[in-house]
């Protein structure tokens, strides 16, 4: 039984949305969503009084409408000199909480006006659910992070505050999470980054931890899955998933059956792993492994082969050595098939790919991390080498999430028109494409659908609702591939998920 305390309504649509709530609930296990609504017309990062009185009217009509599925957050802008006519006007209407997205600070970067509403929101007893990001860019305007939201709770210890997306990277947040009794997270949103519920447990305890899955923004799957997956207690999961929403909200909850979802039986072959790392990330600690180590999770996943490259070799200039090491490292482990690390910035790259030894099963390219486009004329000899010695490419589009990527590291998008360009190509090898977003899959499966030398693992399909059994819909399985996108993500968090969304 599930109670998700971070739920939105879409922006600029009439369409009625309960259908697709409760359907993504019901697969789910989830029996109750507390929504706010961002804005009707889109989400205005400091909406005006009349952006706000349309949010909220969006939120209370959808509770009103959705039989008990929903109850609702009043939206505030503390910025609006009417913001406290407007809460109480919401509460009356049966708002449960107080929801506060990015316009916290005024334009000198002040908190003023917020601590104002705290402090009301204090005096009314209701919660105030607080986006907050620790991203590695400037946060936006009027945006907080988890320490300045500690700081706040510290100042109003009466006011019952939740981190929504607790900061979201947690790797870089320890020691920033405070046990105030007043304080709360949710873990939603974001990329489901392993090992994010467990930190947070260290950090705060599972008393303190709502489930929220920022869902229509994110599928309910890949973040149910985060708790489901990780490595605590059935105890401390239910308490995450219902007990402490209904204890912090004063919800009159009956616990259901056990619940048993109805799997989707997706047919994309889930015995191959097309986006798979061994070593360790240099930026923190990864649960990544050694060969050994990952053979038997690959064992213990039912992955008979992945296709898998050294992330410690990424970041190497020397990579004749880095890959030469690393082929001789997993040779004993059968369902390892290596991939030789290619980077066509470095000057020897030629020389590199012309004396890889036969054993490994293709190379792998990282447009994304080494910053160059496949559009660039001056890759077309490094494909067309490929496509001569028949040697199968994976080409790495994005992995982890780059909002957070370490500062001192840049990285390349790569576009919708990079891939139509290297699909143009006519002289291309079997290509796998890693961590390619809904949007630019689709794009090129418009013009390649039917191309067999082309395919995407489906990590990313799996984190938007619908986005998955969409394109399985629209271009059949043949183009997809499974990926786990390990050890960024749990083994198991892509199959979990692909069979629930
Ligand atoms: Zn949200």
């Amino acid at each position: 039984m599930i109670v998700d305390v971070h739920v939105h309504s879409l922006p600029r649509t009439d369409r009625d949305i309960l259908p697709m709530m409760r359907e993504e609930c019901r697969r789910n296990g989830v029996l109750l969503c507390l929504l706010s609504s961002l804005g009707k017309d889109n989400w205005p990062r400091f909406p005006t009084t009349k952006d706000i009185s349309m949010a909220n009217q969006t939120a209370c009509s959808l509770a009103e409408n959705s039989k008990g599925l929903l109850r609702w957050y009043v939206y505030i802008n503390p910025q609006n000199s009417n913001w406290r006519k407007e809460l109480d006007k919401c509460v009356a209407q049966g708002a449960i909480g107080i929801k506060l997205w990015l316009s916290l600070k005024d334009k000198h970067g002040k908190l003023t006006n917020t601590k104002k509403v705290l402090q009301y929101a204090a005096c009314l007893k209701k919660p105030v659910l607080i986006h907050t990001f620790n991203r590695t860019d400037e946060s936006l305007p009027g945006e907080i992070n988890i320490a300045e939201f500690m700081e706040l709770a510290r100042r109003h210890p009466r006011a019952k505050m939740i981190a929504a997306h607790a900061g979201i990277h947690w790797p870089s947040e320890t020691g920033l999470f405070q046990r105030l009794p007043n304080v709360w997270v949710d873990i939603c949103g974001g990329y489901p980054l392993k090992g994010q519920v467990e930190a947070l447990v260290r950090e705060i305890g599972a008393d303190r931890i709502l489930f929220g899955s920022d869902f229509m923004g994110r599928s309910q799957a890949s973040q149910v899955a985060k708790v489901m997956l990780s490595d605590i207690s059935e105890e401390q999961k239910e308490n995450i998933f219902y007990r402490n929403a209904a204890s912090l909200f004063g919800l009159n909850i009956t616990p259901q059956k056990h619940f048993v979802p109805e799997l989707y039986n997706c047919p994309v072959d889930a015995t191959e792993d097309h986006f798979c790392f061994c070593g360790q990330w240099p930026f923190f600690k990864s649960a990544s492994s050694t060969p050994k180590e990952l053979h038997s999770l690959l064992v213990k996943t039912g992955i008979k082969r992945a296709y898998v490259a050294d992330l410690g070799g990424i970041y190497r200039q020397d990579l004749g050595a880095a890959n030469a090491a690393f082929l001789k490292a997993v040779r004993e482990f059968e369902r390892i098939k290596p991939l030789a690390i290619i980077n066509p910035q470095v000057a020897n790259w030629q020389s590199v790919l012309e004396s890889m030894s036969p054993e490994f099963a293709g190379i792998i390219l990282f447009p994304f991390l080494h910053g160059w486009s496949l559009a660039d004329a001056r890759y077309k000899n490094l494909f067309r080498w490929c496509r001569q010695h028949e040697i199968r490419v994976w080409i790495n589009c994005s992995m982890d999430d780059a909002r957070f990527r370490h500062p001192g590291t840049v990285s390349r998008a790569v576009s919708a028109e990079d891939l139509l360009s290297y699909g143009a190509l006519a002289k291309t090898s079997t290509t796998v494409f890693q961590g390619v977003s809904r949007d630019v899959m689709d794009a090129f499966l418009k013009r390649h659908s039917r191309d067999k030398r082309f395919s995407f693992e489906i990590s990313r399909l799996t984190d938007a609702s619908g986005a998955l059994r969409n394109m399985l819909k629209k271009y059949g399985k043949g183009r997809l591939v499974m990926g786990s996108e390990y050890p960024f993500r749990d083994m198991a968090q892509v199959r979990w998920t692909s069979q629930r969304v």
